[in-house]
């Protein structure tokens, strides 16, 4: 909008007119002070300012305008008719004009100049609009740079008071901050701990991870630098997120070393008390033999009834020692699988028949479904049945109420799966991935169920050693599915 500041109203009268004609929006004012009043109220792009005017004069009011912030800014053209000699026009320009044109007036020069200062004063706005928004945004940046850089010193303040080495790397994967506890185990802060010669290379592992921006776990010995032991660690470096991007990883050794020593003390009485259990237990199931062949009881009499029962009892207790006589091996990796050509069809038949005839009284019935691996392959007989036996036991020890099992087959050019299927009590989702490691037990069905947890441990032992799979899906009430699977090659 444009500012015409006149005391003659025809002058008001004919600028404003010009003015509109070409649909500028015009305002007025007829004196210096309402000119003042109008101006700190609303904005103008121009004002066009007459130099005669009784109380105060066209120079005064632009010098007025001057001294406060929001109207020195507007440019002003004068306008006279009398002072039209050169000192009036200096005195024009040095109260703060931008063009000072004397009377009479040519309206198209006078419309030019209008337009030509109007449009800068339009540019210089916007400019400042966008220097104004401009200054904004860097002084946000600059502000969330600073909290962001005080929420980092937090962290790190946090990751020093952790009692566990803990550590910090950037998106490349290069370490970029350590806490006080890293030093005990590395000199610099951008290399590993050494760890132990027959331990995996932390960085080739993690290296690993961050290809498939996995987080990792892995427990490594790593060397103290004063004693110069190696000592166990759980390292664990998981990838930290915004949205959908990886921003860096956050990572922690906890010395796990007090509990691994007890793990292998646990794991030598193991070893020890199930070798000495064996011993005996062969010794009774011999005698009692031995008993039952000299006594030749008759089946119909109660004694041949508690000599059948003895047995079948000592055939639990030497199932039960074999099993932690097998994890014992697998602790010393000496578990060994016996591979040989071999009819797997056989032994699926084999361990079903095992099983009917094990567990007469609880009328069970197995359907075979798939197509049968009748072929030979080479797999370890024993163990495989072992596997087999387990699960179908476990079937039918899980379903107290439906004694419905199934396996199934299935055979393509690398693999055969086999699965057994129950309709019993399930497994809770959030619990199946844990029902393969060692002396887990789901609670729900621990306190019902006779059992020790380490049946499925050796299971995916020994599938692993074969190179297999081994998993389950299961759904709480309706039923679980437990299968492994044979590379054919
Ligand atoms: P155990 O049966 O001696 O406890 P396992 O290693 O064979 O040990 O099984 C581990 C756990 O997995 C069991 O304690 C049980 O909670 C669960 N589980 C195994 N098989 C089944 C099944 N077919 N249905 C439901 N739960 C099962």
């Amino acid at each position: 909008m444009i500012l015409i500041v006149d005391d003659n109203q025809n002058n008001i009268y004919s600028l404003k007119r010009l003015l509109e004609s070409r649909d500028f929006q015009v305002d007025t004012a007829n004196s210096g002070e309402e000119a003042l009043g109008k101006a700190l109220k609303n904005n103008y792009a121009l004002i066009i300012l007459d130099v005669q005017m009784p109380d105060m004069d066209g120079f005064e009011v632009a010098e007025t305008f001057a001294g406060y912030s929001k109207t020195k800014e507007i440019p002003i053209i004068f306008l006279s008719a009398v002072n039209t000699e050169k000192r009036f026009i200096t005195r024009g320009y040095a109260s703060g004009g931008i063009d000072y044109v004397t009377k009479p007036i040519d309206p198209e020069i006078l419309l030019l100049k209008v337009k030509t200062y109007y449009n800068l004063q339009e540019q210089n706005l916007a400019m400042k609009k966008t220097q104004q928004s401009l200054e904004l945004e860097v002084k946000g940046r600059r502000e969330s740079q600073v909290s962001m850089k005080s929420r980092i010193d937090y962290f790190h303040l946090m990751l020093e008071a952790l009692p566990q080495i803990a550590f910090t790397l950037n998106e490349e994967g290069k370490v970029d901050f350590v806490n006080a506890r890293w030093y005990e185990y590395s000199a610099s802060d951008k290399e590993f701990p050494e760890t132990h010669p027959d331990d995996p290379n932390i960085q080739e592992e993690f290296e690993l991870c961050r290809k498939m921006g996995k987080a990792l776990d892995l427990e490594v010995r790593i060397r103290n630098r004063g004693s110069g032991d190696y000592r166990y660690h759980l390292l664990r470096m998981s990838p930290v997120h915004e949205g959908n991007t990886l921003k860096n990883w956050v990572g922690t050794f906890t010395d796990i070393e007090d509990q691994k020593k007890v793990e292998k003390e646990k794991d030598e009485f193991l070893s020890i008390a199930s070798h000495e259990l064996k011993t005996p237990l062969t010794s009774i199931k011999a005698y009692i033999q031995l008993l039952e062949r000299k006594l030749k009881l008759d089946d119909s009499c109660s004694e041949a009834g508690f000599v059948t029962k003895a047995l079948t009892q000592i055939e639990k207790l030497n199932t039960l020692i074999n099993d932690l006589l097998d994890v014992s091996k697998i602790e010393n990796g000496k578990l060994k699988i016996n591979k040989k050509p071999a009819n797997l069809e056989t032994v699926i038949h084999n361990s079903i028949e095992t099983i009917l005839q094990t567990h007469e009284e609880n009328n069970i019935r197995i359907e075979r479904h798939g197509t049968k691996p009748d072929m030979i392959m080479p797999f370890d007989e024993i163990r495989i049945e072992q596997v087999l036996i387990n699960f179908l036991s476990n079937a039918i020890k899980y379903s107290p109420k439906k004694q419905h099992i199934i396996v199934t087959t299935f055979v393509d050019d690398d693999e055969v799966k086999v699965s057994v299927t129950d309709f019993g009590i399930g497994i809770p989702d959030f619990k199946q991935e844990a029902v393969f490691s060692k002396f887990y037990r789901v609670e729900e069905s621990s306190l019902q169920f006779q059992g020790m947890g380490i049946g499925l441990y050796i299971c995916s032992e020994i599938i692993k050693q074969h190179h297999g799979t081994i998993g389950l899906s299961s759904k709480i009430n309706e039923g679980s599915t437990f299968y492994f699977t044979l590379p054919l090659h």
